[in-house]
C-alpha cells in the first residue's frame, strides 16, 4: 500500500494511504507503533518518500494510554512517540471500519487504508463449548483462588484463557507470561494433590509479578519493577533483554541464548538495537582472512622454535619459569636435572634481569628492551599453578602439551577451523603467558587480532564453511530433536 501510495498523485487519496492507523493503546498498540516508527525511514527509503509523509496515529478509546502502567511511565512513553511523530488520539472509539477510512464515535472520520487491531484479548472461541462459566469482557474462563474451574473442581485452568480477579485487585489476573506460568503452577499444585488424593493445604492464588517493560521500538522502553521503580530509556531496553536471557538460561538453551545476542545486537540491520547500530554491522569478513592466515602462522612459527633445534621444548630442559620446580630440583632431585633445571632457572632468572629494565611500549622500540607484563608470576597465580604443577615431571609434560596444544590452534586458526573458538583460546593462552612472566607488552595486540578473528573470519576460505553449518544442524538435531510444524504427519485429501 506504501508503493502504491508513493505513486499516488490526488493528495488526499495519497495521504491516506500513507496512513497507519493502530486501535487499541495496550503494550501491543504501544509496542506496535515503536516498530513502525522505525520502519517509517525504511520504508521512507525504499519508497522514495520524505519520511514526514508517512502519518502514524495511534487511537485509544480511553482518556490515557498504556493504562496497564503508571501515569509517569506512560506520560514519557506518550512525550517519545510524540517526538518521534506520532499522533496520539485518546478518547477516541473506532466505531466502523471501512476501505480508506475508520469512523469513530462523535469525532471527524481518520482517512487510511491500513488499520491494525490491537483492542483486547478475547479467549478463543472454541472456549464457550466447555460448558464453563465465562466471563463477560474476552470470554474468559471463570477461575477461583486454586485455578478450579467454577463449580467444576477437578477442571483446571491457566494462562490467557482464565479469568480470575483477587479480592484485593482492580482487575484479574493480566493476561502476560507471568500470570500464565504463575497460574499454571497453582494448577499444577491442585492437580498433584487430586492424582495423590492428599489432604495438602493449598494457599489461595497470590499474583507477584516483577517487572512489566513496554518497549517502544528498539531503542527505548519504559518499565515498572516490582511495582515500586520506574525505569525508562536505556535500562528499561536492557532489563527487557535481560528478561529474555533469563528465559533461555532458565530452559538451558546456550545456542538460543547466543543467537538472540547475535540477532538483537551484532546482526541488527538500520541501527535497530539499544546502542544504535554501534555493536553491529552486517558485511563479510573477506578482509580478515589475510589477518588469519597472518596470525595462525605466526602461532606456527612460535612452535617451530619450540619442537626442533637447541631450543626445543622437547627436551628435558625446564623452559618454564617455575621457580618453586627450579629450586626443588637445585636442592634435592638427580645430577642430570638439576641441571637441566639450573639452566632454565638461570634462563628464567635472566629473563626477570632483562624485564627489570625493560621499556613500555606497544610498539617496537629500536635498541630499547620491551617490558614484560608480569616480569613474576603474581602470588596468587603461582598458589594455582603450584596445584596442577607441583613437580619437575609435571611440568616437563606441561610445556611440551602446550607447545601441542599451540601447533594444534595454529593450525585451526590458519585452515579456519572452529575459528571462534580457537582465538578464543588464543586469548586465554596470551593471558597464562602474561601472568607466567612470559608475555611482552609490545604483543599484547595478539589479544585485539584475537578477538577481530572470532567474528566468522573462518567462513570465507576456511573449513569452517562447511564445519559450522554441520555441527549447527547436528549438534540441534542432536539437542532439540527434530523441529516439526504442527500439521506435519497430517494427511491432507
Ligand atoms: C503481540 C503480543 C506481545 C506480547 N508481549 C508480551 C510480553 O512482552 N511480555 C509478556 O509477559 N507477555 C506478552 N504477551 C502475552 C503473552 O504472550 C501471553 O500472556 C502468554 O503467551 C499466555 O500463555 P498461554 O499459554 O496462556 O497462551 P499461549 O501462549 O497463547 O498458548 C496457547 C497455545 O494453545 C494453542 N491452541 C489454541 N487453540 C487450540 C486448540 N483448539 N487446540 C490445541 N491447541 C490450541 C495455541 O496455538 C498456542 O500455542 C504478548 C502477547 C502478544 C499477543
Amino acid at each position: 500500500i506504501i508503493r502504491r501510495g508513493a505513486a499516488e498523485l490526488d493528495p488526499a487519496k495519497r495521504k491516506a494511504m500513507l496512513t497507519f492507523t493502530v486501535c487499541g493503546s495496550g503494550f501491543t498498540g504501544s509496542e506496535l507503533i515503536g516498530e513502525l516508527i522505525e520502519y517509517r525511514d525504511v520504508l521512507a527509503r525504499d519508497n522514495k518518500l520524505d519520511p514526514s509523509e508517512i502519518t502514524l496515529q495511534l487511537v485509544e478509546a480511553a482518556p490515557t494510554i498504556i493504562n496497564m502502567l503508571n501515569r509517569t511511565q506512560t506520560g514519557k512513553a506518550a512525550k517519545y512517540m510524540e517526538k518521534h511523530g506520532v499522533k496520539i488520539m485518546t478518547n477516541s472509539m473506532i466505531t466502523e471500519v471501512c476501505e480508506d477510512h475508520v469512523n469513530l464515535k462523535g469525532k471527524d472520520p481518520i482517512p487510511t487504508y491500513t488499520l491494525i487491531w490491537t483492542a483486547g484479548v478475547r479467549a478463543n472461541s472454541i472456549v464457550k463449548k466447555f460448558g464453563i462459566e465465562t466471563n463477560p469482557r474476552g470470554g474468559r474462563l471463570m477461575a477461583n483462588e486454586f485455578m478450579q474451574a467454577k463449580d467444576c473442581n477437578n477442571i483446571f485452568l491457566a494462562g490467557d484463557s482464565t479469568s480470575y480477579q483477587e479480592p484485593d485487585q482492580p482487575r484479574p489476573v493480566p493476561q502476560i507470561v507471568q500470570g500464565a506460568e504463575e497460574t499454571a503452577a497453582k494448577a499444577v499444585e491442585g492437580i498433584i494433590k487430586n492424582v495423590d488424593q492428599t489432604d495438602v493445604t493449598i494457599k489461595p492464588f497470590k499474583g507477584a509479578y516483577q517487572a512489566s517493560v513496554d518497549s517502544i521500538g528498539s531503542k527505548y522502553a519504559v518499565a515498572q519493577v516490582l511495582e515500586k521503580w520506574n525505569v525508562s530509556g536505556f535500562i528499561a531496553v536492557l532489563l527487557k533483554h535481560a528478561i529474555n536471557w533469563m528465559y533461555y538460561v532458565q530452559i538451558f538453551s546456550g545456542y538460543y541464548l547466543f543467537q538472540y545476542f547475535m540477532h538483537e545486537f551484532f546482526r541488527t540491520r538500520n541501527n535497530r538495537n539499544v546502542f544504535r547500530g554501534w555493536v553491529s554491522r552486517a558485511g563479510n569478513v573477506l578482509w580478515s582472512v589475510p589477518l588469519r592466515f597472518f596470525y595462525g602462522a605466526m602461532w606456527l612459527w612460535d612452535c617451530w622454535t619450540k619442537v626442533q633445534g637447541s631450543e626445543s621444548w622437547f627436551t628435558d630442559k625446564l623452559r618454564l619459569p617455575f621457580e618453586w620446580i627450579t629450586v626443588a630440583a637445585t636442592s634435592g632431585a638427580s645430577q642430570a636435572t638439576k641441571a637441566a633445571a639450573t639452566s632454565g632457572a638461570s634462563e628464567a632468572a635472566t629473563s626477570t634481569a632483562k624485564a627489570a629494565k625493560g621499556v613500555f611500549s606497544l610498539s617496537y622500540m629500536y635498541g630499547k628492551e620491551p617490558l614484560m607484563v608480569f616480569d613474576k608470576m603474581p602470588h596468587w597465580f603461582e598458589s594455582i599453578t603450584k596445584v596442577f604443577i607441583p613437580n619437575m615431571q609435571m611440568a616437563l609434560f606441561f610445556q611440551k602439551f602446550m607447545t601441542c596444544v599451540e601447533i594444534v590452534i595454529a593450525l585451526c586458526i590458519f585452515f579456519g577451523l572452529f575459528t571462534w573458538f580457537a582465538n578464543a583460546v588464543t586469548i586465554g593462552l596470551v593471558v597464562v603467558f602474561c601472568l607466567s612472566g612470559m608475555f611482552y607488552w609490545v604483543n599484547i595486540w595478539m589479544i585485539f587480532v584475537a578477538l577481530a578473528l572470532m567474528n566468522g573470519s573462518g567462513r570465507t576460505f576456511g573449513l569452517d564453511y562447511w564445519v559450522v553449518p554441520w555441527m549447527q544442524k547436528h549438534l540441534g538435531h542432536w539437542w532439540y530433536g527434530n523441529v516439526r510444524s504442527h500439521y506435519d504427519g497430517v494427511k491432507t485429501r
